[in-house]
């Protein structure tokens, strides 16, 4: 499918439009940003790591129900996908307390959470991304009542396809951001699922292998990334 043009240009990847309108290019670039894109560094192999690693995930949970917007990989960097109306909210899944949670509530870090927390954020950097309700989300209109149902339905029903995916790997999912669109009238799973996003630890020995280690200066960032990826079974490019 050839890239017609850039229609966004976002912190870690950049959104083309392809002659079918339907459908985008999303390239996965080795940019990463922390703290709303205050901290920003080139990590080399990122990009290519996060694409095959989303496109390994959102097959998997295509293959469980989910409505996912993954048509297929393209190269290591680059896979097509459906073109969503993307809703303006972040929805969080937590089954320990880890980051904001503990700073917002004073939780230690770790704490099982049974049952799990959801979250909504607003999609809003220069904002820093604030928590929303459901309450906002209905008078701001940025979701029907029912497409608020359906992201919470849909967020949990991921965290037991992704709880088990992980835990046969011998890690445990701390947390996870998603993000929903629309897709013909109908609620789709888009952007990405990849350790930029979600908080995973060793079962064992409860190392972070995710994101943190970029944000917490821990070194080995994508070779971390790149185990998680080959414990579930991902064979990098
Ligand atoms: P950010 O916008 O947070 O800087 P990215 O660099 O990951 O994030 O940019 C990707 C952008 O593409 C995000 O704004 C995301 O909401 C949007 N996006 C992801 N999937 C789709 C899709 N299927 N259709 C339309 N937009 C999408
Ligand atoms: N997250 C994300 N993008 C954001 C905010 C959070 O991918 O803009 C992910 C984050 O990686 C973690 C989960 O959502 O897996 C919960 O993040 P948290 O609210 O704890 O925020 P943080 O401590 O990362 O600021």
């Amino acid at each position: 499918m050839k890239k017609t043009g850039e229609l966004y240009a976002g912190k870690a990847k950049t959104v083309h439009t392809t002659e079918d309108p339907d459908l985008l290019v999303l390239e996965f670039r080795d940019d990463t940003s922390a703290f709303d894109g205050e901290r920003v560094e080139q990590l080399a192999r990122k990009g290519r790591v996060n694409n095959q690693f989303n496109g390994y995930v959102m097959e998997k949970l295509q293959a469980a129900g989910v409505a996912t917007h993954f048509v297929k990989q393209l190269s290591p960097n680059e896979s097509l996908v459906r073109n969503l109306q993307m809703i303006p909210v972040e929805c969080v899944v937590r089954n320990r307390a880890a980051g904001s949670l503990c700073r917002r509530l004073g939780i230690a870090e770790g704490q099982e959470l049974t049952p799990p927390v959801f979250e909504f954020f607003l999609k809003n950097d220069a904002l820093h991304d604030p928590m929303i309700n459901d309450s906002h989300i209905a008078t701001f209109g940025w979701a029907s009542e029912h497409e608020v149902q359906q992201m919470k339905d849909l967020t949990l029903q991921v965290n037991s396809v992704l709880q088990a995916l992980f835990a046969n790997g011998g890690m445990i999912l701390v947390d996870y951001k998603l993000e929903f669109g629309r897709f013909k009238d109908k609620i789709v799973l888009g952007d990405e699922f990849s350790p930029d996003g979600c908080r995973l630890w060793d079962a064992q020995t409860l190392e972070k292998m995710d994101k943190d280690r970029f944000r917490q200066n821990l070194g080995n960032v994508i070779e971390s990334y790149e185990n998680v990826g080959q414990r579930i079974g991902i064979q990098f490019e």
